[in-house]
């Protein structure tokens, strides 16, 4: 099973993507994180990302495009993608179709997380992650706390995109390069709606019982064919 996780940025689709790889065995393709690890490396390739991704605006399609194949080529992961941040506009969308059908794999369902952008700006400014474990918090929703949080405090980071005139820049680009693919996957009547507004725990069990009534009929589809 593959999943495309879609909606605006800060909608929730990282926190929902690591746990449903937890509970599903999958694998979360961040184009994000996978930027940013390039950044780390500091070289004059993640320079220049650092600079784009900085003004809120894309990394090139190629560039996008040649990290997806790369996952989608290795073996190991076959039909086990959850992608998050991609495909972020219709060009994407288009090359990833033929990506999909290069390596024999097929996306299950797309889960739109539908969001407001005012909520969306207190959940961006507020995101911290922690760069010791990875785990995603929020000090307006979803505090660290010893119970939830085994690391320092010290480990919990604001990402440098996380600012308020980032995040109103990255919101318009959704609105105008990203929100137009949702037709794509209604066309190919992959798309299910969710409210992302709600809680987080509320969120992830109405995906789950979408991808759970979807495993039960490619069950039945493959016991009857
Ligand atoms: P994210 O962590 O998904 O919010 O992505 C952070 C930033 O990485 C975005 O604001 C873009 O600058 C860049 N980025 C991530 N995914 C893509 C993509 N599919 N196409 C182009 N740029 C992307």
């Amino acid at each position: 099973m593959n999943l495309i996780l879609f909606g605006p940025p800060g909608a929730g689709k990282g926190t929902q993507g690591d746990n449903l790889s937890k509970d599903y065995n999958l694998i979360k393709i961040s184009t994000g994180d996978l930027l940013r690890n390039e950044i780390k490396k500091k070289n004059k390739l993640g320079i220049e990302i650092k600079a784009i991704i900085d003004k809120g605006k894309f990394v090139s399609d190629e560039l996008i495009n040649f990290l997806i194949e790369e996952n989608l080529k290795n073996k190991d992961y076959l039909n086990k993608l959850i992608f998050d941040g991609y495909p972020r506009n219709l060009n994407q969308a288009k090359k990833f179709d033929l990506l999909l059908k290069k390596y024999n794999q097929k996306i299950s369902c797309v889960i739109s997380l539908n969001i407001e952008k005012n909520i969306i700006i207190k959940r961006v400014t507020g995101r911290q992650i922690c760069s010791e474990c990875g785990l995603i918090f929020n000090k307006y929703y979803n505090e660290a706390t010893p119970s939830n949080h085994k690391c320092n405090p010290n480990f919990l980071v604001t990402r440098p995109d996380d600012n308020i005139n980032t995040i109103e820049s990255r919101h318009d680009t959704y609105i105008k390069e990203t929100h137009p693919i949702k037709k794509h996957y209604i066309n190919q009547n992959l798309l299910h709606e969710v409210d992302g507004s709600k809680k987080i725990d509320q969120i992830y069990e109405e995906i789950r019982s979408i991808i759970d009534s979807l495993e039960t009929w490619l069950w039945l589809i493959y016991l009857y064919k």
